[in-house]
């Protein structure tokens, strides 16, 4: 089956009885440096690289770019460091301007800079990625409460720094269920489990909506969509919807009490670049959901989004 673009899927999409809810993106915003080489590199060799660019890389970054690429209005909070590479992350194109000129919800300023960096080599079909965050742990809680009140949103968490990820979330549930008794609308918590940390476990609960990512399952020694699907629900929280993208095998969802729903992925002519691919599929599903279409559909749209990025570099050219 075909990828198509991202314009197609927004305007097919759109069409439909759309809601306006905002999302919230929380988690990191950083550089990539991605350097493209022959072969992987050997010790104590050297190589020119084939190319090299910067990108603005980072989970909730990204998932806030295909929002606004999808033609959502997400809103991002994290931490941005106050340094030359800022300016660079602010003015990337129309949509990244859009997203994080928004001063309020923006924190600026921190010591540190997160950054990461990426060696793709021509023979390997998934980059390696090397972190060199220093320190994204300062979240600030004060800042966070006034936004969520004033965002009638589902926000979108990655699992990075468990604690305040979960303070977080567990703040979002306490104003739900204050929101239920007043009859009021609540936000919907998705989160990301993504990397082989056990630590990620504690978050699986607090969450409506779970994206298991196939590194996590893989690390939890989970076979496939179904088997990762089945043992996280005994830890999460009652009616979540479970999400599990596999990598060119598509992805499968299931919400509680009802059947496994699955979709293929959509395979570009050719393969180009799979960072961010998973990103890439957790916003575009993210988005259908918040415009009201069932399960499957959202899956079925996120991977033909998250097919559609493969077959390019980065995401601009999507648009
Ligand atoms: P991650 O970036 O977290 O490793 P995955 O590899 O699981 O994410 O991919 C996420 C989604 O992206 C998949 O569900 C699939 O729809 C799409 N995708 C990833 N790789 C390919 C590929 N080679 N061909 C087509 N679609 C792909």
């Amino acid at each position: 089956m075909e990828s198509i673009s991202i314009r197609t899927n927004m305007e097919k999409y759109n069409s439909l009885n759309a809601s306006t809810r905002k999302i919230l993106c929380v988690g990191l915003c950083c550089l990539d440096i991605i350097s493209e080489v022959k072969e992987f590199p050997h010790e104590d060799t050297d190589q020119r690289c084939l190319d090299q660019r910067w990108q603005r890389g980072g989970n909730a970054a990204n998932n806030s770019t295909v929002l606004g690429l999808l033609g959502a209005k997400p809103y991002y909070l994290g931490t941005i460091a106050d340094s030359h590479e800022k300016s660079y992350l602010q003015t990337l194109g129309t949509y990244a301007l859009y997203l994080l000129n928004e001063e309020e919800i923006i924190l600026s300023g921190a010591n540190y800079y997160p950054a990461g960096c990426a060696l793709k080599s021509v023979e390997l079909s998934s980059p390696l990625l090397i972190d060199c965050s220093k320190s994204v742990d300062r979240m600030i809680k004060g800042r966070f409460e006034p936004l969520l009140l004033r965002t009638d949103s589902i926000g979108y968490y990655y699992g990075r720094n468990v604690a305040n990820v979960s303070e977080m979330m567990k703040y979002v549930n306490r104003h739900n269920e204050e929101q239920v008794k007043l009859e009021e609308i609540t936000v919907r918590v998705s989160v990301e489990i993504e990397k082989a940390k056990p630590e990620l476990e504690c978050l699986i609960p607090l969450a409506d909506v779970v994206f298991v990512a196939k590194d996590y399952a893989q690390y939890k020694g989970y076979t496939d969509m179904k088997d990762t699907i089945e043992n996280i629900r005994k830890n999460a929280k009652k009616g979540a919807v479970i999400i599990c993208p596999w990598g060119e095998k598509g992805a499968s969802a299931k919400e509680e009490n009802e059947s496994l729903v699955s979709s293929p992925a959509f395979p570009p002519e050719k393969v180009v670049d799979t960072l961010g691919a998973g990103d890439t599929f957790n916003g575009a599903t993210i988005f259908a959901l918040n415009k009201g279409h069932n399960l499957k559909d959202a899956i079925t749209f996120g991977c033909r989004v998250a097919g559609a990025k493969v077959g390019q570099r980065g995401w601009g050219t999507l648009k």
